[in-house]
């Protein structure tokens, strides 16, 4: 595993959020992705070597909608860089984590990504990505 490559925040509007961390980091966000099969809306911010993903429902059954009818907005996930995902998955599901999914999904930013199931992982709701070769 490489290093921390983005923190996800689940947020309500992303419009109105992507101007309350534009203020927060005084930069604005780089670029706005929709991943359909997630039902997500996102946004990215460089915020000097880190980079921060807001994440916003596209629809009332999607993960983030769910997520934050449960426990409001905030922080999501932590998303881990890795080499090689089917590696790293086969690894940890050998280590006992359970894997969201079986097979590496296409997430947004041209990765591959895999989620472990917070259950697993201490409540973390831990993005496994790859960059898409
Ligand atoms: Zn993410």
């Amino acid at each position: 595993m490489n290093k921390i490559e983005h923190i996800g925040i689940a947020v309500k509007s992303l419009s109105e959020s992507n101007e309350l961390f534009k203020k927060l980091f005084n930069v604005p966000h780089y670029k706005i992705e929709e991943v359909e099969s997630e039902g997500v809306k996102t946004s990215f911010f460089q915020v000097g070597p880190n980079k921060i993903e807001l994440l916003e429902a596209t629809s009332p059954d999607s993960p983030i909608a769910k997520f934050i009818d449960k426990k409001g907005e905030g922080m999501h996930h932590i998303a881990i860089d890795v080499d090689d995902i089917l590696a790293e998955m086969k690894r940890l599901e050998g280590e006992g984590f359970i894997l969201l999914n079986k097979e590496p999904k296409v997430g947004a930013d041209n990765k591959l990504i895999c989620f472990l199931h917070p259950k697993s992982t201490n409540g973390v709701l831990v993005e496994l990505c790859q960059e898409k070769k």
